[in-house]
Parts: C-alpha cells; structure tokens; sequence
C-alpha cells in the first residue's frame, strides 16, 4: 500500500520551516491547478492531495501530531492523517484515489423485519407500510455526529486512525481501538442529541413492495434504509422476510394454485356448477355429469402472475381444482331419511347397471344391501 508522505507531496524536507512549506504549496499549487489541465483526473488527483498536505502541515497543531505519528510508524498515510479535513479535500470522486480511505467509514447496521401478508396478497403482489421503532439519521446533525456548526471529526489519537492497536509484546495480537471503536476517526465535537454516533432511535416508516408471485420464506432487500453509517459510511440496509398466512382453501404449487371442491354423490352424477375461490375472487365451475373422484379441472390464467422467459410477456399459471366427491355423512339416530334415500338409490342403481366398474370387479354379483338394512354386505 503506497503511503502519502504529506512532505513528499510538497517536495519539502520533514525539517522544512512554515516558509517553505507555503512556497512549495504556492509554486504546487500553480503548476497542478485543475483550471490548467481540464478533465485530467490525474491532476486532479494531485492538486488534491497537495491541499491534503498543505492543510495538515501548515497547521502547526496538526504537523506537530502528524509528524509525531509518523516518527512512530503508525500512520497509515493512506487513510489520510485528519481525516474529516481529507475526505472534504477529496470529496467523492476521488474515492478510488484514497480507497482504503473507506475503511473509516462504518456501514450501518442491517435492519430486520418480518412482514406477514395473506396468501392472495403474495400472489398478486402487493405493497405495504411497515412501521417500527430502530435507529435512523439524528434529526439535530443530519446523521454526520458532529454538533451543528460543530468541528469535524479527526483522527484518533489513541490508534493514529488506523482503528486498532497493538498490544504489548512480540506477539501482542491487534485489537479494535477503544477510544474510536475501529472507526479511526473521533467526534470532537460530538452532536448533544445523538452522543456523536449520528444514529438516533425513532420511528420509522418503510414502502414495502411485493412483487406478483413472491413465495413464503422471501427476503426482499431494501438497500440503504436501514441503521445510519459513521463517518460517512453507507446505510445499512432493510431486509425485509415475507411470511404468507396460509389460504383456507387454496395452495401454491408454484405457478398454479391447488384447491378441492366437495360435491354430492347426486351432483357428480348429473354435474353441477359450483362457486370456487380464486385469487382474484370466487369464480364459478362447472363440473360434468359423471365426474369422477381426483378429476382435476383447470381454471386457465388463474394461478400466479409470471412473466414468460422466452417472450418476456406477462402469463399467468393455472388453478386446479380436485374433485372429491363427499359421502354422506348419516345422523346419529341411525340416518332416517337419509338412510333410506341411500338404500333405495343403490337399489335402482343396481336395477340400471349404474356401477358398471364395482359389478366387473365383483363379478356381477353386487347386490344391494337388504332391505331390511343391516348393511353387512359390505363386510
Ligand atoms: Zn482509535
Ligand atoms: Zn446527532
């Protein structure tokens, strides 16, 4: 890692009087100037890191630290000595520049929420508010930690920014620094409302969108809104995981959508139109006359909302509705009517060759039960 030698920058000896310095940095300053060499980055770069260098050693406080640290070995010129002073010298752009630079900077925190929605909701999408209470910008300093009107934050004097220091001992292992929490960078004058952290405690609203077809157990990611950074550090980020409240009556399998629909013995016989829930609200179904127990029918365009990968054209999967058919279920006083009903239906089923299926697997020889109904047949 190439370290910035602030006197090397300026072309000056470490002895060099106030004088010099401020000669080198007029002459330096002329010959670098931006103004000069439009759109050279390169320059640009240059002309930067001679104000970086200017600004610390013309300072007789800051060249008095900085040079006390560089006797000691510990700066890591390539963070920039005072840091808050460096990164306003170099602004954004010239982020690639000093890249280690960034390591000062702390990225928030992730925030975490599980947002529950209704099975049609994830079907078709949906878009919701989410609220509750975490860290977000202090009010009072716009997230920087620094007091309104406040000095900057610099370097840490404890780990000269490099946010860790080295324990006593040959093997002494390097440990994240206290004073600054590895941070490298210190408030000096810490904003009154959130201690200097820039992160605050305080309601938070989010816009949560879900796309069409989002299953359970998906996180979506919603990049920079969660815990402020320090120093200038990124946001973290929200993650949101998306729990589905099962639907009563119908099923994902991914694109299509499963349900059953109950009829009568009576209904499978002659058909039926029946009313089955969709996403998109119930619909009416007509089953056939004669329908038989597991037949599947399908409810085009009613399942989940996908975009076709080959054209790229919005499709939609299937609903498919099994068919149970429901056998009566008798009363307990032995079934009454009802019972009768059945008996006196399986006896002219019989008498018309009905059950053409059960009388081939049993040979022609199913009977009705007895009038007497015993129902002992069935044994
Ligand atoms: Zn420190
Ligand atoms: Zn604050």
């Amino acid at each position: 890692m190439a370290e910035l030698d602030y006197y090397a920058i300026l072309g000056v000896d470490a002895a060099a009087s106030a004088d010099e310095i401020k000669r080198a940095f007029r002459r330096l300053t002329l010959e670098f100037h931006p103004d000069r060499h439009p759109d050279d980055a390169q320059i640009e770069a240059r002309y930067r890191q001679i104000n970086m260098a200017y600004d610390t050693l013309s300072d007789a406080a800051k060249r008095s630290r900085y040079d006390t640290q560089r006797r000691l070995g510990q700066l890591d010129l390539s963070k920039g000595f005072d840091g808050q002073t460096a990164r306003d010298l170099l602004g954004n752009m010239f982020g690639d520049v000093f890249g280690s630079r960034r390591n000062q900077r702390r990225k928030g925190r992730d925030l975490r929420y599980t947002l529950s929605v209704d099975f049609v909701e994830a079907v078709l999408g949906c878009r919701h508010t989410i609220e509750f209470e975490a860290p977000g910008p202090c009010s009072q300093c716009g997230g920087s930690g620094t007091a309104p009107g406040g000095r900057p934050p610099e370097g840490c004097d404890v780990c000269g920014g490099r946010g860790e220091v080295k324990g006593e001992g040959l093997f002494a292992r390097r440990t994240r620094c206290g004073r600054c929490d590895g941070t490298g960078l210190v408030q000096v004058e810490p904003c009154a409302g959130c201690r200097g952290s820039g992160a605050r405690r305080q309601p938070r609203a989010f816009d949560v969108k879900l796309p069409a077809g989002t299953v359970a157990g998906a996180e979506r990611l919603l990049p920079g809104l969660g815990e402020p950074g320090r120093f200038g550090g990124d946001a973290g980020d929200l993650r949101v995981t998306v729990n589905v409240r099962p639907h009563p009556r119908l099923q994902r399998d991914e694109d299509d959508i499963r349900c059953d629909v109950h009829i009568s013995v009576a209904e499978a016989a002659l058909g039926a139109r029946v009313s089955v829930p969709t996403v998109d609200g119930n619909v009416d179904l007509d089953i056939p006359a004669g329908v038989r127990t597991g037949t599947r029918l399908r409810l085009r365009g009613k399942g989940v909302p996908r975009t076709d990968p080959r054209r790229g054209t919005p499709a939609r999967g299937d609903q498919l509705v099994g068919v149970v058919i429901e056998t009566p279920v008798l009363s307990s006083d032995g079934g009454g009517h009802v019972r009768a009903a059945l008996e006196a239906l399986e006896q002219a089923c019989v008498e018309a060759g009905a059950y053409p299926r059960r009388a081939e697997e049993r040979g022609g020889t199913a009977r009705a039960p007895g009038a007497g109904g015993n129902g002992g047949q069935t044994r």
